[in-house]
């Protein structure tokens, strides 16, 4: 390809963690019956007033911090003035660029295919959300629910060069609300959607001058990330196509929708008729001083991320690169994996079985970590087991997925199987001879040299042990009374 792609992202994440919505005291939350979670306010009555939600401010604020942005010292609101049915007020409550959003200037590192990227975050705003329609066979109707649920809206510069960059930072975002407690940031919830900006240019043309930068087509509200990733790679075909044909340079700047139906992007308006939103500062909202001892005690409190227990679980608990990736993916498994530390399991043990059985199981029966039975602390007497030799690793995966669903204790399923493996090495060593006893042909077969008869000896102790025989012992046994003979 002769040309660079240059992709801009508008991310809408939904602040979940908050009791009540950003200026009213319903609460945060749309997933019920519609129009239960509404105070007037949310519904534009005359005379009511916006109250800011500090819980809002301050999960702002730390977001702001991650990303390394500038705070401001002084907090205030913008109007943004448009109609839409699902806009009682007829303006959204939200803050614009030029003086002082919640977060400026910042940038994040992250990783996409196993390289470190860098993207400049423009700005990071806090505004509220707008109501929904939904829709019957008979006509629309209006919910409320999701009228001023807090939403946090942040823009990058154009600092993505592929959908693979774009989504991996996507994907970094949502862990970093996740494990900050910010948000849920599940898409599937509605509660992530993204504007996305692509354009094409020369290669080797300098990017960072903007003057150079191809015509920018913006795609508005993408819900998935999966579709970010699609909707990027046909927008940069549809673009490539057009220089192509020649008809590149007649393309005005426009805003497109995507189509999850067709896979397409739709043509939804040009920048010459752009809306004018007529912004102007919201007077029922008061100026609010953010004072550096609340910054400074957010700041310090900032919460463990992903990144940085990665680097504890490798470092400090010798985990491979590879798997201490998966258990940071999500926070709840983290969080499982250290409750199990906490509990005393030999962190390479512990995480074995998390990333292999535990994930396996859940990725098979289609749950995730909050659906099961099994606690940390059934994990980790479970490893004790067979640390222990008290079970065998293959009688574990057995008990493991009887835990999984029935919130049984290892123990007491154990004892209930009658499963004990035998360690008692008195005992292994006389059934060892009593085999040896049996199979007098064998012993010469073996003095002849045939080694490997010793795992058919072995076989025999655990057959007549029913299995029960720890293994480890019932070889080490055999092959030293054999030797005695
Ligand atoms: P607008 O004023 O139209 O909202 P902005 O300059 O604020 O445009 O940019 C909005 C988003 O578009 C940002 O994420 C920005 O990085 C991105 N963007 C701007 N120019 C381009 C371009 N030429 N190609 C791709 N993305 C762009
Ligand atoms: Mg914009």
């Amino acid at each position: 390809m002769n040309y660079d792609v240059l992709i801009g992202l508008e991310m809408h994440c939904e602040i979940s963690e908050t009791n009540t919505k950003v200026f009213s005291g319903a609460r945060n939350s749309f997933t019920e019956n519609s129009n239960t979670n509404i105070r007037p306010v949310d519904m534009a009555f005359p005379g009511t007033l916006p109250v800011v939600n500090k819980e809002a401010v301050k999960k702002s604020l730390m977001a702001s911090m991650i990303l390394g942005c500038e705070q401001p010292e002084y907090l205030y609101f913008e109007r943004k003035n448009y109609y839409y049915p699902d806009l009682p007020k007829g303006f959204q409550i939200t803050q614009e660029t030029k003086p002082a959003p919640i977060g400026s200037y910042g940038k994040l590192v992250y990783e996409c295919n196993g390289e470190e990227k860098t993207v400049r975050i423009n700005n990071l705003h806090l505004e509220e959300d707008a109501a929904s329609s939904d829709h019957y066979p008979s006509g629309s109707r209006i919910n409320y629910n999701r009228a001023g649920v807090p939403l946090l809206e942040l823009v990058t510069e154009p600092d993505f060069h592929s959908a693979d960059e774009a989504v991996a930072f996507l994907e970094t975002m949502r862990s970093i609300y996740q494990y900050a407690g910010i948000s849920e940031a599940d898409s599937k919830k509605g509660q992530v959607r993204c504007d996305v900006n692509v354009s094409i240019m020369e290669k080797g043309v300098d990017a960072s001058d903007p003057n150079n930068w191809g015509t920018k087509v913006e795609i508005k509200n993408v819900n998935s990330f999966g579709g970010v990733k699609d909707a990027i790679n046909y927008e940069i075909q549809r673009q490539l196509d057009l220089k192509e044909d020649g008809k590149y340079d007649e393309m005005e700047q426009q805003t497109r929708r995507w189509d999850e139906e067709s896979g397409t992007t739709i043509y939804m308006r040009s920048k010459v008729d752009a809306i004018d939103y007529k912004y102007f500062v919201e007077p029922n909202i008061p100026k609010l001083k953010l004072s550096k001892k609340w910054l400074d005690e957010i700041r310090n409190n900032l919460p463990r991320l992903a990144s940085e227990r990665k680097e504890t679980y490798i470092n400090e608990y010798g985990i491979s690169n590879y798997d201490a990736t998966i258990l940071v993916k999500e926070k709840p498994v983290a969080e499982f994996f250290e409750e199990c530390i906490d509990l005393g399991a030999n962190p390479k043990s512990a995480s074995n079985w998390i990333t292999t059985n535990l994930l396996g199981s859940l990725n098979k029966l289609d749950l995730t970590i909050n659906d099961i039975k099994l606690t940390p602390s059934m994990l980790v007497s479970l490893i004790k087991l067979v640390d222990n030799k008290e079970i065998s690793s293959k009688q574990a995966k057995e008990v493991f997925a009887e835990c999984l669903t029935s919130g049984k204790e290892p123990k007491d399923i154990v004892e209930e199987k009658g499963m004990k493996q035998m360690s008692d090495e008195g005992e292994i060593v006389r059934i060892a001879n009593e085999v040896l006893d049996e199979n007098p042909d064998v012993i010469v077969q073996y003095k002849n040299g045939r080694n490997n008869v010793v795992d058919y000896l072995v076989g025999q102790i655990m057959k007549k042990t029913r299995g029960t025989a720890n293994p480890s012992i019932a070889r080490s046994t055999m092959a030293s009374e054999i030797e005695k003979r």
